[in-house]
């Protein structure tokens, strides 16, 4: 009993106690007394004295840990490389050059440098949706402290594959999940469960569609797919199975559609399909960022009005490159109430308000992940998972109405600590279950060796210039630094990089200095210098200076 009592009041590092409704006598300089007043203690420190009401208001929100039911860990070192490209670009030229290349490590660092950013913007929960290496995966997610549903990216044809990933048959790819389920389901004191991952229908034989049905009901765990994603993988559905509409259809006719079925955006249904989600128990995850991005406007309203189970996703860093559930709430609920143009001709403020988008990414989301009996809610009984909010800032203040505030007002910046499986994992905005800075530098360095290996270049758009690698010609008095897309040469006086070098004479490129293939760059100073003799250069410019040279009126 004693010890019961001892470790009730044993705080936790970071936590905040808050005693409250007592009288308070302070003995301050002005001798206040607080009749309803309240302290609240930071470890060892009082962090607030007042009313009651003012301190509970000003110290922090408890809210449950929000869940994020679609993201990419593996992606997030691609964050920007496909950006404003088709879809099959997307896919062909970026993102499956950039997976089929990554090594186990780099799974690891991308799953660090994700979780990061999920943790910050408040998330205890996850879904993978389906990426490589899911021993990296599951290796940072144990770091990070948080809880996940890991999936392997699994495909066993498609037109345009990688060589790397060509010849799986579904036995081996379903072999190599298994294996996977053995090695971490339940790990990380259970915070780790190992899911089904299929990528999309037309990477999937029939074979490989129905294995992984068996398998997952074998094994009893989840399968995450991602459905009915744009129009023409309805069409390739049609044409090839004979159906009458497309992949949700098809997946209801060969059983794939179940209660254990996590069903990725879901965008291209009609009525018929929502009532076959409705009646198999599938969840829908839903991805604001990335159907207005690439995919479409999916009825989420008509799903959320059957019955249908949807969560909240953000999809991968290269989709949307913010991995942020307290944006994609926000998002959620702006793109669903603007898509009722499409539906009646008029916007409708009513449809998905804040109470529901909350459910979505809370609850909802448990229940996407299979996991709501011990996560979701704030029950006695269930798992440590919330997160604490400062709402005491320009963002969120002041609060007239708490949830529609924490929909429409939270930003990442409010959430201040983070609890997972009743270990605080953030605290004071500081994750104290790594080095983040750490993590960053690592994870800058491991993008860049990871893009030369896939061979991705990212085309410049406007004039973006940056530090030269090979664009220096010229005696070691004198180096010539090209714009690589401006007609112009620039004859530095020094070292680049080094202080006190300026430049010393602008020149006009002509085609006799036959420097197109060296031209990479253009030196610039930090500072916003015009093109112009007697400039100084400094080292270690990054572009962004560049950019405003290129602006510059005498330019
Ligand atoms: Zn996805």
């Amino acid at each position: 009993m004693e010890d019961e009592r001892q470790q009730v009041l044993e705080k936790k590092k970071g936590s905040i106690l808050i005693l409250h409704d007592a009288l308070i006598v302070t003995m301050d300089s002005q001798s206040r007394v607080f009749k309803n007043g309240a302290v609240a203690i930071r470890d060892d420190t009082i962090i607030a004295v007042g009313q009651s009401q003012d301190i509970i208001s000003q110290v922090s929100t408890v809210i449950l840990g929000l869940i994020n039911t679609h993201v990419h860990t593996s992606q997030q070192l691609g964050r920007g490389i496909a950006d404003d490209v088709d879809l099959m670009t997307w896919l062909h030229d970026r993102i499956w050059p950039y997976e089929s290349n990554m090594t186990e490590d780099d799974s690891y660092i991308s799953t660090l440098l994700c979780g990061i950013e999920l943790i910050h913007s408040g998330v205890t929960c996850f879904a993978e949706a389906g990426g490589q290496h899911v021993s990296g995966m599951a290796r940072a997610v144990e770091l990070l402290g948080i809880r996940a549903c890991l999936t392997q990216s699994v495909m066993d044809t498609g037109e345009g594959l990688p060589p790397s990933w060509t010849n799986r048959t579904a036995e081996e790819c379903i072999q190599s999940q298994k294996d996977l389920y053995k090695k971490h389901h339940n790990s990380a004191d259970g915070r780790i469960r190992i899911w089904f991952g299929l990528r999309q229908i037309m990477n999937s034989t029939d074979r490989l569609l129905t294995q992984t049905r068996d398998a997952a009901q074998q094994l009893n765990t989840g399968i995450h797919m991602h459905v009915a994603e744009i129009p023409y993988e309805n069409q390739v559905v049609v044409e090839r199975q004979g159906v009458d509409h497309g992949t949700v259809t098809y997946l209801d006719k060969i059983k794939l559609l179940q209660n254990n079925l996590l069903a990725a955006h879901t965008v291209w249904v009609n009525d018929a399909e929502v009532g076959l989600l409705l009646k198999s128990g599938v969840k829908v995850s839903h991805c604001p960022a990335a159907a207005m991005r690439v995919l479409g406007f999916a009825p989420i309203r008509e799903m959320l009005d059957a019955g249908v189970c949807v969560s909240l996703g953000t999809d991968g860093a290269p989709l949307n490159n913010r991995m942020s559930i307290v944006d994609e709430m926000y998002l959620a609920s702006l793109i669903n109430k603007g898509r009722e143009v499409f539906a009646k001709g008029t916007t409708d403020p009513t449809v998905l308000p804040a109470e529901t988008i909350l459910e979505m990414a809370t609850i909802n989301g448990a229940k996407s992940v299979l996991w709501d009996k011990e996560i979701g809610s704030l029950e006695v009984g269930k798992k440590a998972d919330m997160i604490v909010v400062n709402p005491s800032s320009w963002s969120m203040m002041p609060i007239h109405d708490c949830i529609s505030s924490i929909v429409y007002c939270m930003r990442t910046e409010n959430i201040k600590s983070v609890m997972c499986n009743g270990r605080w994992i953030m605290v004071d905005k500081k994750i104290v279950t790594l080095n983040e800075e750490e993590v960053i530098v690592i994870a800058n360095n491991t993008s860049g060796d990871l893009l030369r290996r896939a061979g991705i270049q990212i085309p410049s758009r406007m004039k973006v210039l940056c530090w030269p690698n090979n664009s220096i010609v010229g005696g070691k008095e004198e180096r010539l630094v090209f714009g690589s897309e401006f007609s112009f040469a620039i004859k530095i006086s020094g070292q680049v990089g080094e202080r006190g070098s300026e430049i010393e004479q602008v020149i006009h490129r002509d085609k006799s200095m036959l420097l197109e293939d060296k031209i990479v760059s253009l030196m610039i100073s930090r500072t916003k210098t015009h093109v112009r003799e007697g400039a100084p250069v400094c080292g270690g410019g990054t572009g962004v200076s560049a950019i405003e040279l290129a602006k510059a009126p005498d330019f």
